[in-house]
């Protein structure tokens, strides 16, 4: 695996790859890597010629300055597990190189409704740092394939939303959630989940999976009220469960039967906010 840090080297560098008709597959992350991550680099592996992994731990996404300075860290750890991996190349870029006009007055996108509602809403600017981050490591690294975990189901949404704006013709991948055997969805910031929490964290999933078990035509209140209730009773403080549509995100109220739907929720364990999301009826993998 070839490591990177500068844009123009990486530039050469894939340049060389397109000329010679491979397909550049591309895998980014905020590092601390886990086997979630590794799934996207499989799936990538399978669906391209030249696979690019970068670690970029982006600034502008975190509206909260003690989520950023807290998120782990594990360079060494990283390139240990992607050495075991499919990845071709490693993109290592420095803030300055992902913004080289510094971080003030960075574009802003039109994402609608996407930007509004959920993650939108309980972290605003979150979307808007991706986009600024994803439209940098597009433009550097453009990627025939790109792949993104479920897990961030609104983010999905979101990268797709800011592909058609920048008008690529990048094919999205969007990889099922890889989770711990007791439930809980992998994250980074799982490592942060302190011991005597870590056995209620799959409760989040078990919530989402009480409205999927529960879901039946007509008013989705109760079932959403009795899931944030439960995380509620076992010590979570919640910020949403919502029932949406599946293609669209537009938060649901009422089910007719037939709509696609995810469950989405978001919610604290201590100081660690996880979020988690699972497809309902027609839309169930
Ligand atoms: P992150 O490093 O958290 O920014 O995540 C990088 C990519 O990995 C994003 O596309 C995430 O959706 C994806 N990802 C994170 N956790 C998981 C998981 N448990 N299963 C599948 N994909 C994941």
């Amino acid at each position: 695996m070839i490591i990177v840090r500068n844009p123009d080297r990486l530039d050469a560098l894939l340049q060389e790859r397109r000329e010679k008709g491979k397909r550049i597959g591309f895998v980014p992350t905020m590092g601390a890597l886990h086997e979630g991550h590794a799934a996207l680099i499989r799936a990538c592996a399978a669906a391209s010629d030249f696979r690019v992994c970068s670690i970029f731990v982006n600034p502008t996404q975190f509206n909260q300055p003690s989520d950023f300075q807290t998120y782990p860290v594990s360079r060494p750890e990283d390139i240990r597990l992607l050495s075991g991996l499919p990845a071709d190349l490693l993109f290592l870029p420095s803030t300055e190189q992902i913004y080289p006009n510094g971080l003030a007055g960075l574009e802003t996108y039109d994402l609608g409704y996407l930007d509004s509602i959920l993650e939108g809403a309980y972290r605003p600017g979150h979307f808007q740092g991706v986009c600024q981050v994803m439209s940098r490591l597009l433009t550097l690294v453009q990627p025939d394939e790109l792949f993104m975990g479920q897990k961030d189901y609104q983010q999905c949404m979101v990268i797709k939303k800011l592909l058609r704006l920048m008008n690529l013709p990048t094919r999205f991948h969007t990889v099922p959630t890889v989770r711990e055997s007791d439930g809980l969805a992998m994250s980074s910031r799982n490592r942060r989940i302190r011991p005597e929490h870590r056995p209620l964290a799959p409760l989040l999933h078990r919530a989402l999976q009480g409205i999927r078990r529960g879901l039946s035509r007509g008013d989705l209140g109760p079932l959403r009220k009795e899931a944030a209730q439960m995380l509620e009773q076992n010590g979570f403080v919640v910020d949403y469960v919502e029932i949406a549509d599946a293609e669209n995100l537009q938060l649901q109220h009422h089910w007719d039967g037939n709509r696609p739907l995810v469950a989405l929720a978001a919610a604290f364990l201590g100081d660690v906010r996880l979020i988690d999301n699972l497809l309902l009826g027609n839309a169930q993998g």
